[in-house]
């Protein structure tokens, strides 16, 4: 809100309106005090500042011609009655401490003017908010509202040498590059001479070239995103996900980015791999920066390659960061280390996915002695792979656990042997996504199980 030469109504005299008193004139408000008295520090900033004092209690007349009252006289009937009051004139109340009978709250702030943080808990806790500014104040330097200045002082000069779909990618360069520091550091001339040579190449380039993020998004749990990944996702203009892609996951990506959904775009449609490599291609050379948003790891069962091989070919630059496996990220939640020096020396990733409504496996090589199995897309063909492994060899007693919606708030592990695996989760009423572990390191998650009580056992 804009207070500049407004008029605004602080009612009370103590500790409490002192604060707001100031805040209020550091904004450049008019302000007027009503209060019978006023503390040492009001009657200071009084001096110092200038307000308008009127020594007697609050009275209907005062909130004439304001723009915005605080109630801070320390007695609910009159700070309820002021709050009434502004509520029937629609006029913007705040009662100190009384989130019911405020229509607007005064966050805590980092002020870097003309830079502002606000942050607020809804008066729900006020102590929290607080201390997130704490944290928040010694992480931004003192000096960044200088960088808003002089981005500011370039504004119009760029938006005349840059069309629009340019400009946000320019900003974003500059304000991540070493001339930041320069300005932190208050070398505003050299900051200016650097600017002005990047802008200079940059109106001289004709069309920017996009590029082509393809970024592991992990099994779910937003907090297994690598730094990499974060930032890519917080600078694409276009984000194209998966199914598998957990909505934690989605939230961090930028906000006002343009999200399309591969695993099913408009109506019911599926798009192919090939749309989806022919979708990149295009976005990437409109000139976009197109995050294109995988669950777990991209080059595991993710089809990654393939849409590199497209852009490769087109010369579209591109960068991959990888991504918890969902085998990772399911062992690790349902503490079952993958591997392990009594029970198994191999981990094996399998496809469990059908072809034609049948598994082709190379089973000898996976009833191997100490080896644990890891079978990603395996809960349509869940029974026809344990039947596989005992018809193969493997003995109908080996533990085995399917992780379903591994590291995410509702992970649930089903554990029983082999033999008994299908049965056990017929009645559970499982959902996709889930991993299916096969091996000896299965029956560590008894004395290993850390995350969420969800270990569910059936006969083992
Ligand atoms: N690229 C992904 C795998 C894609 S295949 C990765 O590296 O994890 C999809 C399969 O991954 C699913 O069918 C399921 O078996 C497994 N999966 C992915 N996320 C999962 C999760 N949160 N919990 C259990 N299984 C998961």
């Amino acid at each position: 809100m804009n207070l500049r030469g407004r008029h605004c109504l602080v009612a009370g005299g103590g500790e409490v309106a002192t604060r707001k008193v100031d805040l209020l004139l550091q904004a450049g408000a008019r302000v007027t005090v009503v209060a019978p008295s006023l503390t040492e520090s009001l009657q200071t900033l009084r001096d110092e500042q200038g307000f308008t004092y009127c020594p007697r209690p609050f009275a209907p007349p005062d909130l004439d011609d304001c723009v915005l009252v605080i109630a801070a006289t320390g007695e609910e009937a009159i700070n309820r009655e002021i709050s009434t009051l502004c509520q029937a004139r629609s006029l913007p109340v705040n009662v100190v401490d009384q989130a019911e009978l405020c229509s607007f709250i005064m966050p805590a702030i980092i002020d870097r003017s003309p830079l502002m943080i606000a942050i607020s808990s809804g008066g729900a806790a006020p102590v929290l908010s607080r201390l997130l500014r704490g944290r928040l104040e010694s992480l931004i330097p003192a000096t960044y509202g200088r960088l808003a200045r002089f981005a500011a002082r370039f504004r119009p000069t760029v938006k005349q040498r840059l069309p629009f779909e340019r400009r946000r990618a320019f900003w974003e360069q500059i304000l991540q590059s070493s001339i930041t520091e320069l300005v932190l550091t208050g070398r505003e001339a050299e900051a200016d001479a650097r600017l002005e040579e990047t802008l200079r190449q940059a109106a001289e380039r004709p069309t920017m070239t996009g590029e082509v993020y393809l970024v592991g998004g992990g099994p779910g749990d937003p907090d297994l995103l690598t730094f990499r990944a974060l930032r890519l996702m917080q600078q694409a203009d276009v984000v194209v996900y998966d199914r598998l892609v957990s909505q934690a996951v989605l939230d961090l990506t930028r906000r006002d980015a343009q999200r399309i959904y591969a695993g099913k775009a408009r109506g019911d449609h599926t798009l192919s791999q090939t749309e989806i490599n022919r979708l990149l291609l295009e976005l990437a050379r409109a000139g976009q920066r197109v995050l294109r948003l995988k669950g777990g790891d991209p080059f595991i069962f993710g089809r990654g390659g393939e849409e590199l091989e497209t852009l490769a070919q087109a010369g579209i630059p591109f960068q991959v960061v990888p991504g918890v496996t969902a085998a990772s990220g399911c062992a690790a939640y349902a503490g079952i280390p993958l591997t392990h020096r009594d029970y198994a020396h191999t981990c094996v990733f399998v496809s469990g996915h059908l072809h034609d409504g049948s598994l082709s496996l190379n089973w000898p090589s996976l009833i191997q002695p100490r080896q644990t199995l890891v079978f990603y897309m395996g809960l349509n063909s869940l029974e026809a792979i344990c039947t596989g492994l005992m018809e193969h060899g493997m003995a109908a007693t080996m533990p085995a656990a399917l992780v379903e919606h591994g590291t995410l708030p509702e992970q649930r592990v089903h554990k029983a042997t082999l033999a008994d695996l299908p049965r056990h989760i017929e009645t559970a009423n499982v959902q996709p996504p889930c991993l299916l572990i096969v091996g000896e390191v299965v029956k560590l998650n008894r004395d290993l199980a850390w995350f969420g009580q969800t270990a569910t056992g059936g006969t083992m």
